[in-house]
């Protein structure tokens, strides 16, 4: 398990140090237009926090922050216009899951048939 590193790149992102295509900003929460999108909307949401995990987030953050990050997530997918057409959530966690940036992030992807 790593220790949260504040010179990832999604911490930089969070401190406006590199650029992103945001798409909503709330007090807990951040979405963005992922770099190398996989479909024709993919979105990522992070909490503020410096969480490494999905593991670490529910380990550690309040349940406020749980709570307002995910009501982020359903507010993304809405303001997307996904829920009609559907969309998948997911999050990848450690090794096995090839987690690359070591900030808690989910990807929403949707916009074509999955
Ligand atoms: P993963 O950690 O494997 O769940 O995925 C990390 C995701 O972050 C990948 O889909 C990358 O394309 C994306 N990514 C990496 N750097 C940036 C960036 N500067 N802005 C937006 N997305 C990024």
């Amino acid at each position: 398990m790593h220790s949260y590193d504040s010179n990832n790149i999604f911490a930089r992102i969070l401190r406006n140090e590199i650029p992103c295509k945001k798409i909503l900003e709330t007090e807990y929460a951040l979405a963005f237009e992922d770099i190398k999108p996989q479909a024709p909307i993919h979105v990522l949401v992070i909490p503020k926090g410096p969480f490494v995990s999905i593991d670490d987030f529910i380990k550690g953050a309040t349940s406020k922050e749980i709570n307002h990050f995910w009501h982020a997530v359903g507010e993304v997918a809405r303001k997307l216009k996904l829920p009609e057409s559907g969309y998948r959530v997911l999050t990848n966690s450690g090794r096995d899951a090839h987690q690359e940036v070591m900030h808690f992030h989910v990807h929403i992807l949707g916009g074509r048939s999955l």
